[in-house]
């Protein structure tokens, strides 16, 4: 089955809400739905209540537009469609995606980004087994920021080093690469990932939460087999990425304000989460405005997503994850207003 016809050019930047539905353990502690989202405006309205001097209460309503507002009724499938399936076909002609998830803890934010990689690669083998792209391989690696520091969520954790190579491309130094041939392969490798990140969540300063988790698909095409076999010491050449995706799990946008927590590790795990996202937003800002300069040095994400930030195939689709509840009011807010400045 022919993946769904897609936007031939999808773009540069795309902006999407997702409210998560409220669970019946917070009604029952009291919690209200105060997010309405207006579907045919891809609108997003906040009812923050608020109480006034003389101790009566009022709502103050705060609308906010993007590309789409999807409600607690919006299917995984019906999120994949309007946001990375777009920019599959784009990976075939030397696309480079990258795929966010912004958001305060419990918002959604894995409910949302995990399934995404798997439907995408799907999609991926149906092109792959087309004749024009039969020489593909799809090579998959994961791994997580934490703390400033890359961890291989693919071979035990290992901790890698990032390095500017010659042609001043950042490459993550030793990260496992691993060839998968089908849908159940990629869920395989999904499963292993979410597991190494959960496992060191219970040893000591270690948090989901805390982390951006990265998982990424290389579309790579071997080299031609030389004409004249290989001389001692000549390298054999690498095979070529014709398209690269990223889905990125990012840390909980609420850890960025960890800088005045008292304890001195999760200050500066919060410092570097808030330096990460600030840079973050300033990346995709600059994609937008064709800036020559992108400002991806900033921090050890955008660095280690350079190549998805620079040039004129570069696509990217930030989606954000709010709570409905009258508890999260705050962060809700400020998901909103950081994923209103990132177009
Ligand atoms: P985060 O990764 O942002 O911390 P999660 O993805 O773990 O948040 O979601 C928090 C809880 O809410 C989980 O129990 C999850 O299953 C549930 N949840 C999130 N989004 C949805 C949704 N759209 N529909 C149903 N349940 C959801
Ligand atoms: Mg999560």
């Amino acid at each position: 089955q022919a993946p769904a016809a897609v936007n031939d050019d999808p773009p540069k930047i795309r902006v999407v809400v997702r409210k998560r539905p409220i669970s019946k353990k917070e009604r029952e502690r009291g919690d209200d739905d105060v997010v309405d989202v207006l579907n045919k405006q891809n609108t997003v309205v906040v009812n923050e209540e608020k109480v006034k001097v003389d101790l009566t209460k009022y709502v103050e309503r705060h609308a906010f537009k993007f590309d789409e507002a999807l409600d607690e009724g919006v299917t995984n499938e019906a999120v994949y469609q309007l946001t990375v399936g777009p920019l599959v076909r784009t990976l075939f002609r030397n696309g480079r995606a990258s795929c966010f998830a912004y958001g305060q803890t419990g918002s959604g934010k894995t409910y949302t980004m995990s399934p995404l990689p798997i439907r995408a690669s799907a999609d991926i083998f149906t092109y792959m087994a087309q004749a024009a792209h039969r020489d593909l391989n799809l090579v998959v690696s994961c791994f997580e920021i934490y703390g400033n520091k890359v961890f291989d969520l693919l071979n035990q954790r290992k901790k890698l080093n990032i390095l500017e190579d010659g042609k001043r491309q950042v490459v993550v130094v030793g990260l496992k690469e691993f060839v998968v041939d089908d849908v159940e392969g990629v869920k395989a490798l999904i499963e292993e990932s979410a597991k190494q990140r959960s496992t060191s969540a219970t040893s000591a300063n270690s948090d989901s939460s805390r982390s951006h988790s990265i998982m990424q698909f290389a579309l790579k095409k071997p080299p031609p087999a030389p004409a004249v076999p290989l001389r001692r010491g000549e390298e054999a050449p690498e095979p070529r990425i014709v398209g690269k995706i990223s889905f990125i799990d990012l840390a909980g946008s609420e850890r960025g304000a960890d800088t005045y927590d008292n304890n001195r590790q999760t200050r500066l795990e919060g410092a570097e989460i808030n330096k990460s996202l600030l840079a973050l937003k300033e990346c995709i800002r600059a994609l937008d405005s064709d800036a020559r300069h992108v400002p991806f040095r900033g921090s050890k994400l955008t660095a280690v997503l350079r190549d998805s930030f620079v040039g004129a195939e570069a696509r990217t689709v930030m989606i954000a994850n709010i709570s409905p509840c009258s508890t999260s009011v705050e962060h809700t807010l400020n998901t909103l207003r950081y994923a209103d400045r990132v177009k």
